[in-house]
């Protein structure tokens, strides 16, 4: 008798306590919030996959010998970033923090006044530089910063028988800074002599945006991307896995050889690495990268799709839901990214408040209550998914039935 056998008695509890606890376990929702890369729905929309089965990790397949995990993905990156070389890290965060220890631990870090942001969940540029090891050296305003300030930074150093370790640059991802604003382009960055290292967040791997079908949309027009921030002079990038990228949650770290050379050999890349679910769920949103397979990559598929197209899918589940009723709505990137791009889009409303009831579906449905009422925006549900939004509404706006009350 095995000394944590369960009793006979407590088996119903136990099964109860499991069907309560599945609910709250990860699971598959339908996103009709409209928000496409949305924080407590996972980010980025993934889609792969799983059997039972062991992997080729850290197995050479060809040659039978020991391999890296980081080796295929990382040229595969590496080349769709136009980079030397990269490796993927468990988020951006960890990217950052990785980077900024192996390459600035116990020397000074130039960042602009007006680069040094808050992510969100706490992540701020200067408590993480504290925690790397390296010394922040702010430079310029909150408005305002022009290549003579790190020119300077970097003499100061000098002066002072030290030497910065680099200029690292923020994107701000989750706010603007407009009106009487400067700040100096990678190009002159690289002009300071040190390694230009830029967090770039998003992750928009070219502004070209070749994996999409004819010319790059224009709500990406001031995105910065990665291929054109390495072309223009960075020395490293680092991007999230999730947010414009379209996968996993990860970070990458691409860009010169020996300074992600670094980056991986450095103690801490043990600590953030990440397991095969999440490399081969990079390896795969990068070969559709790419071989321009857009479609492929759902965040991609669903930001492409045409107005008309989500209004005609909206005419088709109206016309299942008595009550419902099509209606043009906004989706937004959400995820901290692009806080002024909107996406006309369509979708559904009824009059009540059904968020409740949709959330208690099978597959529970996200949805927006708006002015007393209930939106559910189409741009970000999978078309497969149309006909358990019209299950879901139809069954949320049942009246009650008599024998269950
Ligand atoms: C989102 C973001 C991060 C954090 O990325 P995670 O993948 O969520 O860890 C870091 N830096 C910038 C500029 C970001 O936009």
């Amino acid at each position: 008798m095995a000394r944590h056998a369960i009793a006979t008695d407590q088996v119903d509890s136990i099964d109860d306590l499991a069907e309560q606890r599945k609910r709250q376990m990860l699971t598959s929702v339908i996103n009709a919030t409209g928000v496409l890369l949305h924080t407590n729905l996972g980010r980025a929309p993934l889609s792969f996959s799983q059997t039972a089965s062991y992997s080729n990790l850290e197995l050479n397949v060809e040659t039978g010998q020991r391999g890296s995990r980081q080796q295929t993905i990382g040229s595969l990156l590496a080349t769709a970033c136009g980079a030397e070389a990269a490796i993927v890290v468990n988020n951006c965060a960890s990217a950052v923090l990785l980077t900024l220890a192996a390459l600035g631990a116990g020397r000074g870090v130039a960042v602009s006044r007006g680069e040094m942001v808050e992510i969100g969940g706490g992540f701020r540029i200067p408590d993480v530089m504290r925690q790397s090891g390296a010394r922040l050296v702010e430079v310029g305003t909150t408005n305002r910063s022009r290549l003579s300030d790190y020119t300077s930074a970097a003499d100061a150093e000098k002066e002072a028988g030290k030497e910065l370790a680099m200029v690292l640059k923020v994107h701000r991802s989750n706010y603007k800074v407009i009106g009487f604003t400067e700040e100096a382009p990678i190009a002159e960055l690289a002009t300071v002599g040190v390694p230009v290292v830029v967090d770039l967040g998003s992750g928009l791997l070219d502004a070209a945006c070749p994996w999409l079908d004819g010319v790059p949309p224009s709500w990406l027009s001031e995105e910065p991307a990665v291929r054109q921030t390495l072309d223009g002079g960075a020395d490293l990038v680092m991007f999230s896995g999730d947010k414009l990228f379209g996968g996993p949650q990860a970070g990458i770290i691409a860009g010169r050889a020996d300074l992600v050379e670094r980056c991986a050999k450095h103690p801490l890349a043990r600590a953030v690495r990440p397991g095969s679910l999440v490399m081969a769920a990079v390896g795969e949103t990068t070969l559709a990268y790419l071989e321009r397979r857009g479609a492929d990559i759902p965040f991609w598929a669903m930001v492409s799709t045409t107005v008309e197209t989500l209004t005609a899918r909206a005419e088709a589940i109206a016309a299942e839901v008595p009550g419902a009723k099509v209606i043009g709505t906004e989706a937004v990137p959400g995820g901290g990214t692009l806080p002024t791009v909107t996406f006309p889009s369509a979708g559904l409303r009824v009059g009540r408040d059904v968020t409740t009831a949709l959330r208690a579906a099978a597959r529970p449905i996200i949805a927006r209550v708006e002015e007393g009422g209930t939106t559910l925006d189409l741009r970000t549900v999978h078309p497969d998914d149309d006909p358990m939004i019209a299950a879901g509404l139809r069954s949320a706006l049942a009246p009650p039935d008599p024998e269950n009350t």
